[in-house]
């Protein structure tokens, strides 16, 4: 039975020619465990290699071979699972999930079907508009990856690739509480982070470690559910909106012309941006589930789950929270922060001793705006945190100024070096002895007494005054000196 957890908001409804409808989504996001070896082999778990260099006689399903399981990756999911603050089941069984295709040499996936490792859980999304939001997850389960057949090799031939065949997947389930295609793609990206702290998948989609069926179905708000669509494989955070917005649409436009929605499987097609029908339900397999005899149940102790609760990380939920917290951040910044492990560890080192504000400041808007603009990542980030907190120091100290310490970190980005000694050594000190302004502002205002006459009807004038002050002395004025001598001088209050 699926329970509505939800109250319908009007923000998220789309207009239909006959009226308001409402998305109902549900995910099944296929993850694969960061393991050296399979689920059931020793062979290689890596990525890439030469076609069919990873492959042990299990995974070619050579007659008499024996899965035996890989505990790592059994830890790998209960990991998963207390990540998602879910139910670890005590008990739990293989399943063989029997079909054919040519790169499932055995002839049936070894999967969980009635009993999965981990059972029910939630993860909670932050939306911009809307606040938090409770997505729970229906279960996760261990499963076997399938090889990769390749038809664009060779003009009359298909060759198969069986490296990946056998490698550990996680599916985890969602229920269906997602209503809207910006909470499918925060569900993803954060059930991401969540997997990157926790160095249970590594979500690199590009290489196929993430990825999801999408189950789409549409309502009137607060309706009984509707006939859902599953959406198979799809590989990007983008794609999933795109496809998830088009599927939408066009069970919208079926309804309102009379018509149903069936039940079937669809693909989506990212060049024109639509699905299409794979198969219908009546096509469905029956895969003739059974316990897969070659395996015993899974029995895991309290010690285990204890030991691995004791090593679980600070999560983002928590991280997020410490860092309003301890730094006064906003929502929004400790969000960016939170995103990778790795921005939030370089924040703290800034952000320790100094403004917590400030830092996030630099850390957010110039460093990974810098980096970005690369296509860089922290970790090969030519600033050091150790770099960038002097730098809000000599901001803090009033030893620079803002607009300088912009080029000061550029400086610092392109060559690297001491910014103290960089400052020192460039003459980009701030100048605030009030001597030195005073022969600038006299000079400026002597060059200019039309101006000089006008400023006092029309006070707004001063900026004009304020930036050639700072371009004479080549952006180093202390500006509130700036500010303050200018106006004494040319008498505006
Ligand atoms: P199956 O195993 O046949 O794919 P499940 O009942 O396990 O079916 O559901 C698979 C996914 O479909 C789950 O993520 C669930 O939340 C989602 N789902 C179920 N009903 C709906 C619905 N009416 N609309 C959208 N998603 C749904
Ligand atoms: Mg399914």
């Amino acid at each position: 039975m699926i329970v509505d957890t939800r109250t319908p908001d009007p923000k998220k409804f789309i207009k239909g020619a006959t009226g308001d409808w409402e998305i109902v989504i549900g995910m099944e996001v296929h993850a694969q465990v960061s393991a050296k070896a399979k689920l059931f082999s020793g062979a290689s778990a890596e990525f890439g290699g030469e076609p069919n260099d990873h492959v042990s006689l299990v995974d070619a399903a050579m007659p008499g071979m024996l899965p035996v399981i890989n505990g790592f990756c059994v830890e790998q999911a209960v990991r998963t699972g207390l990540g998602l603050k879910a139910e670890i089941n005590r008990y739990s069984v293989f399943d063989r999930k029997n079909y054919f295709y040519p790169d499932l040499p055995q002839g049936y996936q070894i999967s969980q079907y009635k009993q999965p490792v981990v059972g029910e859980g939630t993860e909670t999304i932050d939306m911009p508009d809307e606040g938090r939001v409770e997505v729970g997850i229906e279960r996760l389960h261990l499963e076997q990856d399938a090889g990769k057949s390749m038809h664009d090799q060779h003009p009359s031939m298909s060759f198969v690739d069986l490296n990946r065949s056998g490698c550990a997947l996680m599916e985890i389930v969602s229920k269906p509480d997602m209503r809207s295609a910006d909470e499918a793609k925060a569900y993803v990206s954060k059930l991401r982070t969540i997997m990157r702290y926790l160095g249970t998948c590594d979500g690199n989609m590009e290489q196929g470690s993430l990825r999801a069926d999408i189950n789409v179905s549409v309502r009137e708000p607060g309706g009984e559910f509707g006939t859902r669509c599953e959406i198979k494989n799809v590989n990007s955070i983008r794609f999933m909106g795109q496809a998830i917005e088009y599927e939408a649409r066009r069970q919208i436009g079926i309804l309102e012309d009379g018509g149903t929605v069936d039940q079937e499987t669809r693909l989506f097609d990212a060049r024109s941006g639509e699905t299409r029908s794979m198969r219908s339900k009546e096509e469905a397999h029956d895969y003739r589930y059974f316990p897969d005899p070659d395996l015993l149940p899974l029995q895991i102790d309290e010690a285990m789950i204890d030991d691995i609760k004791a090593s679980l990380p600070e999560l983002p939920d928590e991280k997020k929270a410490r860092l309003i917290a301890s730094y006064s951040l906003s929502d929004y910044d400790a969000d960016i922060l939170i995103g990778e492990q790795a921005s939030a560890d370089f924040f703290e080192l800034v952000a320790k001793g100094r403004d917590g504000k400030a830092a996030a400041n630099w850390v957010i808007n110039e460093l990974f705006g810098r980096l970005n603009k690369e296509g860089r990542g922290i970790s090969d980030s030519p600033v050091s945190a150790d770099q960038l907190g002097a730098i809000v120091d000599l901001i803090d100290e009033g030893t620079i100024s803002g607009k300088i310490a912009k080029e000061l970190f550029e400086i610092v980005w392109q060559e690297g070096g001491d910014p103290r000694a960089i400052v020192e050594d460039r003459g980009m000190k701030q100048v605030t002895d009030t001597g030195a302004i005073e022969a600038a502002i006299d000079e400026i205002i002597a060059a200019n007494a039309e101006k000089a006459e006008q400023v006092k009807d029309k006070p707004n004038m001063i900026g004009w005054f304020v930036g050639q002050v700072m371009k004479s002395t080549g952006g180093k004025a202390n500006p509130q000196a700036v500010n303050q001598i200018l106006r004494d001088k040319l008498g505006v209050e």
